[in-house]
């Protein structure tokens, strides 16, 4: 007989915890994995204020596109109209079905769910308050999984009060016709593409020269300027002095002296890490300088059975990322899976994505990260309207590139900003994980007609 309840007790029912309570019940541990949210929280951030439901409004934003563009290709589109509670209520009955399915996931592996907040009081024991409020449990375990996410950070600024955070935006009571977004961020532009495509007149403040700061500066303007023309009036340079409500709704005053009146004011500024009320100190885990969960290679935090991964490491806030951590973790604690080899996981060429009108998508390493690690770089660029526009009457353009390290020929960045620029990247990234060269690149056969056929096609390097 164990002296503890639970070989492993996950703390967080996000995509890292779900998915490590979840493959370490089926190698045979005794499993335990509390969500403060309950049921309705299971998938955390990404299932139920994140990437899907993000992405189930992106695609409502981009009919308002389609349906302009049909006219081009012969066909009379009558009035139409956007109602957002009907979006709304089918995302929230979307979303509580993927609540079920991880349920339901979680029971099928022999998972303990446990509806309330976990925190620590000492090193292997976790105080458990229940949803129900029911009393309080004391549990033991021998491994303990910190998978607590992030949460939304909002600066001190007058009038923080009138202001909402993306968690919010999904369930506004009221469609804002008139929006403020600031940030320069994927969640800020993400919803001023989204929001624009919806119907409001949108507004992006950004502090500083240019929007998505670590992407590649080609990129970073080129998506600027598409995302400008396709109606988001972007105000680079600008910050906000404060924000006051009116009878007629929100003001905002900026610091170049613009006053700009909105339904809402949406502040993006960044996640923090989740650790409150976790009470760390009393299992003698560290935090570092930005209240994250300091981990090793190997996720272990300072107290080596104490283990973390996802946002609350503060590491790469992506959910494929935190999936493949949680996947490390597992056979860390129960070996390989059978057959297999003992997962890894590299930092290195991580595809991203992000969801705006164009869309971006990026692996490996932007024009100036390759210069500044190989010195010597071919680069390679296209940019086009694609096919779809010759009749759309959209004067959207499409921009690719390729970065390569001239003294090995190896493609080490490709980058994109077109449609469905997510779905074409990700293919693109198994070549670069796997080291292919320009001349690899070369040797390969398009499909014709696509926009992604250019990666393969372009020959003559940029000056
Ligand atoms: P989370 O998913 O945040 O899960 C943590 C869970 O822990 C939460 O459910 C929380 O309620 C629970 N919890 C916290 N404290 C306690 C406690 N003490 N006791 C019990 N439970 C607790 N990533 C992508 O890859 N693609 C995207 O398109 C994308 N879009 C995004 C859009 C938005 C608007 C946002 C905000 C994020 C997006 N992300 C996207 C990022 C992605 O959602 C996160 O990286 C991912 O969810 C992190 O997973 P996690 O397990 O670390 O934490
Ligand atoms: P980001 O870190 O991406 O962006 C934050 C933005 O806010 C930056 O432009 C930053 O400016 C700006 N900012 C920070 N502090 C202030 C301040 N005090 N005043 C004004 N502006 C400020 O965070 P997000 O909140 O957009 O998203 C969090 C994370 O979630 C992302 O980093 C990403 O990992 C993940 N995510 C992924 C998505 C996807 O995969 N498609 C979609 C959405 C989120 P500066 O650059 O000058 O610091």
């Amino acid at each position: 007989m164990s002296a503890h309840h639970f070989d492993l007790f996950v703390i967080g029912g996000g995509s890292g915890g779900v998915r490590a309570a979840r493959m370490a019940a089926q190698r045979g541990l005794r499993v335990a994995l509390a969500e403060v949210l309950g049921t309705d929280g299971l998938g955390g951030t990404c299932v139920n204020v994140g990437c899907i439901p993000k992405k189930l409004y992106s695609y409502a934003a981009h009919y308002s596109e389609a349906f302009e563009e049909a006219r081009g290709f012969g066909w009379r589109v009558g009035e139409t109209a956007f109602d957002w509670a009907t979006l709304k209520a089918n995302r929230a009955r979307e979303i509580s079905r993927l609540n079920g399915v991880y349920a339901n996931l979680l029971k099928g592996s022999g998972v303990t769910q446990l509806d309330g907040f976990a925190r620590f009081a000492g090193p292997n024991e976790i105080d458990f308050s229940p949803s129900d409020k029911s009393a309080t449990q004391r549990f033991t375990a021998k491994h303990i999984l910190i998978a607590t996410g992030g949460t939304p950070s909002v600066p001190d600024i007058e009038g923080r009060e009138h202001v909402v955070v993306s968690d919010a935006m999904f369930d506004l009571e009221t469609f804002p016709q008139r929006l403020v977004i600031v940030g320069g961020g994927y969640i800020a532009s993400e919803f001023a593409s989204i929001f624009n495509g919806l119907g409001s007149k949108v507004t992006q403040l950004y502090r500083s020269e240019q929007i998505l700061r670590g992407f590649d500066d080609d990129i970073r303007h080129f998506a600027a300027a598409e995302i400008a023309k396709a109606g988001v009036d972007l105000r680079l340079n600008t910050d906000v002095q404060r924000v006051e409500r009116t009878p007629q709704g929100l003001r905002v005053h900026t610091t170049t002296g613009a006053v700009i009146e909105a339904d809402t004011v949406l502040y993006a500024t960044g996640r923090v890490p989740l650790t409150r009320g976790l009470g760390v100190e009393r299992a003698g885990v560290a935090l570092g300088d930005k209240g994250e969960v300091r981990v090793d290679a190997h996720y272990r935090t300072n107290v080596p059975h104490i283990l973390a991964v996802g946002d609350v490491t503060s590491r790469v806030q992506l959910t494929p990322v935190a999936l493949g951590e949680a996947m490390v973790v597992v056979d860390q604690l129960c070996g390989p899976a059978p057959g297999k080899a003992a997962r890894d996981m590299s930092y290195d060429f991580i595809p991203t994505a992000v969801f705006t009108q164009p869309s971006i998508g990026t692996v490996g390493l932007t024009e100036a990260q390759a210069r500044e690690r190989f010195g010597d770089v071919t680069l390679f660029r296209s940019e086009f309207k694609a096919l779809r526009h010759t009749l759309s009457g959209r004067s959207e353009r499409t921009l690719m590139k390729l970065v390569v390290d001239t003294k090995t020929d190896r493609v080490v960045g490709l980058h994109m900003v077109g449609a469905e620029a997510g779905e074409i990247v990700q293919g693109f990234a198994v070549a670069l994980k796997a080291g292919a060269t320009k001349a690899v690149f070369d040797s390969t056969i398009g499909i014709h007609p696509t926009a992604a056929e250019e990666f393969v096609t372009m020959r003559e390097p940029v000056r």
